[in-house]
């Protein structure tokens, strides 16, 4: 995972030169101040760094392309506290590569009835400066995030510090390394897509990696090494097993595999039951540790979870509440308290747990392997989102879908994998409708950290398609939106 506090976002304020120099002094003085609050906010999960008053095309310019530059640079943030003609910023936004937030506030707070006079209306013009501002964003169709607040106000802030996750989240997925263990499951469409129109329009990086390549790193690790790794377990987890071997061997691949992805710099990895040559077993607690250590994982080579499971923990990180793959598995039909119940084969990320996890051995049933170990527990309850990426055709499509997350009504104790129950909301007939119609997958991220919000942000500054399906969906005008996108998606 990428580290948040490494970013950096830089607040350039605008204006120009016809109001003298002493203005502009002000100008500075009061947007380092409002950098100074804002980095002072609990809801801030990076630094902003003020930059510069930029009053000339060539300035603007500058700035623009020091950011493009700037490793550590994830966006940049507008104000004009004065007017600042936007011709000027032509040049400098049309290059710019990095995400961008056009905050529209002001200094003061409220009128001050005795002090305003004509000087204070030429510093303090930000009505209407953002709004020449916000004119040629518009005009050049530049994907923006437009946050308008005074900037001491909590709510304001929170808002730019959410936009600072999603940009985080452009920014993890420009560098996005996915190893794929293994190809796509046979005959599956869904987990299916273009790796060349991700790597084009997400950054990904999707590239295969022969099972037989990970088996030396496996095999080459030590009992030493495995019997640390269990001390490890044995504090984490209650062990609910005799068949201790069969927990030493997904240790043992826990290791070998995080050496492989160390090595390689991947963020994510799939791999598939139909390809396991040299493995003894389906990696079921090595995946599930690996993801709560901030990998991406994708069951059945469906690397497109993998790598948005990655993009998701990256913007959710220091936030409360866990992410991870999770599938649509079966229902618990009771009318408008319909359930649903998302589970998978094996791999669920414990950072999802409402208790301590057991690890637990049962037979697989496919794959032909060993009896494989994995971490058994039950999801949180609260609030969260399931969201899921699919590949339409010439464009991806993230769905996403508001959900309450509950303790599971039954015990299931035969059941022999992770579990988590949750009302979609609205309800469930209508969310399935709705997903269905969009053509979702049973693949989706689930995450209690983030809300629909931030990956709306996302798939904007990633220029894809984003569907929200939250409480207050109307099915058939959503179908209808459905038709209109396919049509403006295909004619952008
Ligand atoms: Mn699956």
């Amino acid at each position: 995972m990428k580290n948040l506090k490494n970013y950096q976002f830089w607040f350039i304020t605008g204006s120009q030169h016809l109001y003298g120099e002493e203005t502009l002094k002000q100008v500075a003085v009061n947007s380092k101040a409002i950098v100074e609050g804002l980095n002072k906010a609990a809801q801030i999960p990076a630094e902003i760094v003020f930059k510069t008053v930029a009053t000339t095309p060539d300035a603007i310019e500058e700035v623009m392309a020091e950011a493009n530059f700037d490793k550590n640079c994830a966006g940049i943030i507008t104000w004009m506290h004065t007017f600042s003609p936007s011709k000027m910023w032509i040049r400098g936004l049309n290059s710019l590569q990095k995400p961008y937030l056009h905050l529209h506030t002001q200094y003061n707070k409220e009128i001050p009835n005795a002090e305003i006079d004509m000087d204070f209306m030429n510093l303090n013009q930000a009505a209407h400066g953002d709004r020449e501002h916000g004119f040629i964003g518009a005009r050049m169709r530049l994907p923006r995030k437009i946050v308008v607040g005074y900037w001491a106000d909590q709510k304001t802030q929170e808002k730019i510090g959410l936009w600072m996750r999603s940009a985080a989240g452009v920014i993890a997925s420009k560098h996005l390394k996915v190893a794929r263990f293994g190809d796509n499951m046979r005959e599956v469409a869904v987990t299916e897509g273009d790796k060349v129109e991700a790597q084009i329009k997400l950054g990904w990086s999707v590239n295969t990696y022969p099972i037989g390549d990970l088996i030396p790193y496996v095999e080459g690790v030590s009992e030493t090494e495995i019997d640390a790794l269990m001390e490890e377990y044995k504090k984490e987890y209650v062990i609910k097993t005799d068949n201790l071997e069969s927990v030493r061997y997904q240790a043992r691949m826990e290791i070998g595999m995080e050496k492989f992805l160390q090595e390689g710099g991947f963020d994510a990895f799939v791999n598939t039951f139909e390809d396991l040559h040299g493995l003894k077993q389906l990696p079921g607690l090595a995946s599930q540790r690996l993801m709560a250590k901030g990998y991406g994982f994708g069951p059945e080579g469906d690397w497109k979870i993998a790598a948005m499971t990655s993009v998701m923990k990256n913007m959710a990180e220091g936030l409360a509440g866990g992410t991870s793959l999770i599938e649509d598995y079966t229902y618990h039909f009771d009318g408008e308290n319909s359930l649903a119940l998302g589970a998978h084969m094996l791999e669920v990320c414990p950072s999802v747990a409402a208790g301590k996890p057991a690890i637990e051995v049962h037979p697989l049933g496919i794959g032909g392997k060993d009896d494989p170990a994995r971490l058994v527990f039950e999801g949180a309850s609260g609030k969260a989102i399931v969201a899921t990426l699919i590949d339409m055709g010439g464009r991806m499509r993230l769905i996403v879908n508001d959900i309450m997350a509950v303790k599971p009504i039954l015990e299931m104790p035969n059941l022999p994998v992770a579990r988590v129950m949750w009302k979609p909301m609205p309800n469930l007939e209508t969310v399935a409708e709705a997903w269905i119609s969009a053509g979702g997958a049973h693949h989706s991220v689930l995450s209690y950290a983030l809300t629909a919000n931030e990956l709306r942000d996302w798939a904007n500054m990633m220029d894809i398609e984003f569907v929200h399906i939250g409480e207050d969906i109307d099915i058939n005008r959503f179908k209808q939106d459905l038709m209109l996108a396919d049509i403006a998606w295909k004619l952008k």
